[in-house]
């Protein structure tokens, strides 16, 4: 869905202009999480912040903690809660994007994490946002195993411009290069079949455990990710923009 069609069924508030807090797409690998954060991210006028892909940029720069974690990532399992979460508060108290909200794309994905984002968003919400009380706005986009299988095996992203694309449900229009510019598309190194059911492990017994965590609190939305991308993208701008921030 474009932005244009997004605004026209929403309502009249300038979407760049409300206070959103944090959103937290939960989901498991595959699941569309980075594709409906950037819809969102465009129209709200918010930063998507996954943790994947900051990642993924240290262990590209080669910087400490880039180091710590590469092996860690290649193999599939999850990177320490202390190393995400100190990473992530840096994000959003460094960046100059964040103070009406942000997208949180792969995080929180253990009980821990979820406990901790929770006192940190008290922390941060006192600072930007004084006397409100906003807690997260959790998306659960729920997909069966063998379309995830597909998903991901089929993912390609444009290392320039960072334009996603799936070789089953959305290929380019020349194989192997990117639309916008004709980079030629890579696959992640833990798309590969033997990296991603350890992947959907480590989802299956840490993150799902979320849901319920979420849901005792009332503050879990789910939408069914099996549908057509447009659909999920509707359900999703629907969630936001009637969570209550007041
Ligand atoms: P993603 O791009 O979200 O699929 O993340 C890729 C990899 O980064 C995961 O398989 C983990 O190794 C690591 N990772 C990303 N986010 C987290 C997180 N919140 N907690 C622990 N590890 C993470």
């Amino acid at each position: 869905m474009d932005t244009q069609t997004a605004m026209t069924t929403m309502g009249s508030v300038d979407p760049k202009t409300r206070f959103v807090g944090a959103l937290v797409l939960l989901g498991s690998p595959g699941a569309g999480k980075g594709t409906q954060s950037k819809v969102i991210s465009a129209l709200y006028g918010i930063p998507q912040i996954s943790t994947g892909d900051l990642l993924r940029e240290n262990v590209a720069k080669g910087t400490e903690l880039g180091r710590l974690v590469k092996s860690v990532m290649e193999s599939g399992v999850f990177v320490p809660d202390v190393l995400v979460q100190d990473m992530l508060a840096k994000r959003v108290r460094d960046g100059r994007d964040t103070d009406r909200g942000f997208i949180l794309d792969g995080f929180p994905r253990t009980l821990p994490q979820a406990q901790w984002l929770d006192r940190f968003l008290e922390g941060w919400t006192a600072e930007v946002y004084p006397g409100h009380n906003v807690p997260p706005v959790v998306i659960n986009v729920a997909v069966g195993y063998n379309q995830l299988l597909r998903r991901l095996t089929g993912r390609r992203s444009c290392p320039t411009c960072g334009r996603i694309y799936n070789v089953y449900f959305q290929p380019p229009r020349i194989a192997d290069l990117c639309d916008l510019d004709g980079s030629n598309l890579v696959s992640r190194r833990d798309d590969c079949e033997d990296v991603i059911s350890g992947r959907l492990r480590e989802y299956e017994t840490k993150t799902m455990p979320l849901i319920e965590y979420y849901k005792s609190r009332g503050a879990l939305y789910e939408i069914d990710g099996d549908q057509e991308l447009d659909k999920v993208t509707a359900a999703a701008l629907k969630i936001v923009e009637n969570a209550d921030r007041s």
